[in-house]
């Protein structure tokens, strides 16, 4: 048996399983607890000093009895202190990115992936160097400025090399005034010295996604292959860190097994981080299960209704207030609405899920990764986040500028977010306004780019947030704060 301890560095003790039944326990013999609701709440709830605006979070089991809690009223108030903090941290800004799927050559058996290696039926496909620059191009002509890189693990098709070799000819592209000024990973666990090649490549963050943190689950999902070792996939983010990449995206693919399991392990990962590195995630990812090929959603009977997933972004923002949180094309415009209200901070638009998507005419649908629900062009998602009031943003400035990890995490305690993200989007979506937008989302942009430069607190970074935006007008490009 093993012993709870977030500082372990082994897998079994960080997630531990009879913590998180513990949890489970303690959180439903307390769910009608309204005192320590209350006082959970409390706790939660942001502090406005001299230095900033602080929040302290939640523990997985505070945040385990919210999430059991059914009384309308609490939930209510969760959905309301949600609301709050994301206000106060991440303000109206909403960061756009778009993920490329690089192969689909994968080894392993993950039972819920069209990319299992049993799939015989699907083509198979792998993006030369020439290919990988003509995506780019294309997604520099949608206005994309930081992708998500995808691929299925294969050490001989898709070697570290490759991945490197995309990163690179990703960078190297400018075409008219694009640029992709930022990079996120999304491979398979790897070793520190292949995290640190990545780092040295300049990459954002390193985002993979646990899928489950119930180990005996995880290794019947996962049979064969390198991804069926539980103990090194769950141990990745530590290798990673150790390679040098202080900001890490976690996840869980919602759908396979019970969503308030999940939500303790995800939290008790969050807390490891923290407790070893100094720093937790950078991200966290909410993917449910979604049809794909040979895939069907419905075989999984772990599925979660929209009410409890919003409840989980909820709740995640609660408890991990410095934790972007990222929700993906997976979700319906309607969903999408509704939990970026709520605390989500990045979403992808104008995406394709399959090797090669961008440069058909068509979106393709025999490589997909899995079915996107949300289908709009990258212009009608920008004009759609404005119209609800938000600014999206193309924002890459922070990793740019060395404000990764702790870094950037204090920005986000500092109270200066403001006088920095905020301008930043502002400039970002000026760009995005003159090189790419139709002309009815380039009315509403400059509209709302007039309005939103009186947020920003400090006189001379207004200032020179106009200077900046009039030399944008002129046709220079990439300033940041
Ligand atoms: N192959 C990499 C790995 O082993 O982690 C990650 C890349 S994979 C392209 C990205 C993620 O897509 C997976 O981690 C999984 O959570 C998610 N995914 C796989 N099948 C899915 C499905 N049917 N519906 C929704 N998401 C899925």
């Amino acid at each position: 048996m093993f012993a709870y301890n977030p500082k372990s560095l082994c897998a079994d003790e960080f997630i531990n399983h009879e913590e998180i039944l513990d949890t489970l326990r303690y959180a439903d013999e307390n769910k009608n607890n309204v005192a320590l609701i209350d006082s959970i709440l409390e706790k939660a709830r942001p502090r406005v000093t001299e230095k900033g605006t602080f929040c302290s979070g939640l523990t997985h089991r505070e945040a385990s009895v919210l999430l059991a809690c059914d009384i309308p009223e609490k939930v209510e108030q969760m959905y309301a202190l949600a609301e709050e903090i994301k206000k106060a941290f991440y303000g109206n800004r909403i960061v756009i990115f778009a993920p490329l799927y690089l192969s689909n050559y994968c080894v392993n058996g993950c039972v819920y992936c069209p990319y299992h290696k049993k799939n015989h039926h699907i083509p198979r496909k792998k993006l030369t160097q020439e290919e990988v620059a003509k995506e780019v191009i294309a997604l520099q002509d949608m206005g994309h400025k930081r992708l998500a890189i995808e691929s299925g693990e294969d050490p001989k098709m898709n070697p570290i090399e490759y991945i490197l070799e995309c990163i690179h000819t990703i960078y190297s592209i400018k075409h008219k005034n694009g640029a992709i000024r930022r990079v996120n990973v999304n491979i398979a666990a790897t070793t520190v010295e292949n995290y640190r090649k990545l780092k040295e490549a300049g990459i954002g963050t390193y985002i993979l996604f646990q899928e489950t943190y119930h180990k005996e689950s995880y290794l019947k999902l996962h049979p064969t292959g390198p991804k069926h070792d539980y103990n090194y996939h769950t141990e990745a983010m530590d290798r990673a860190m150790e390679g040098g990449i202080d900001d890490v995206g976690l996840g869980v693919l919602f759908g396979l097994e019970l969503y308030r399991y999940e939500f303790a392990g995800l939290l008790m990962h969050a807390e490891h981080l923290e407790a070893v590195h100094g720093v937790g995630p950078h991200t966290i990812s909410v993917p449910r299960i979604k049809h794909a090929d040979d895939i069907d959603p419905t075989a999984f009977d772990n599925g979660i209704s929209d009410d409890i997933f919003a409840k989980i972004c909820a709740l995640i923002r609660i408890a991990v207030p410095y934790t972007g949180m990222i929700i993906s094309t997976r979700e319906s415009q309607s969903v999408r609405e509704r939990v970026i209200r709520l605390g989500v901070s990045q979403i992808s638009g104008g995406s394709r899920t399959s090797v090669g998507g961008y440069t058909e005419e068509e979106r393709p649908t025999d490589t997909e990764q899995f079915d996107v629900s949300d289908q709009r062009t990258l212009d009608e998602v920008v004009r759609w986040l404005m119209e609800l009031g938000y600014i999206p943003s193309f924002c890459t400035a922070c990793y740019r500028e060395g404000r990764t990890g702790d870094r950037f995490m204090s920005l986000c305690k500092s109270g200066q977010i403001q006088n920095c993200c905020h301008p930043n989007a502002l400039m970002t979506l000026k760009e995005y306004l003159m090189d790419y937008a139709g002309e009815e989302t380039r009315a509403i942009g400059e509209a709302l780019i007039q309005a939103e430069l009186d947020n920003i607190p400090k006189e001379k970074v207004r200032e020179v947030c106009k200077d900046h935006l009039a030399k944008i007008e002129q046709g220079i490009r990439d300033f940041r704060f």
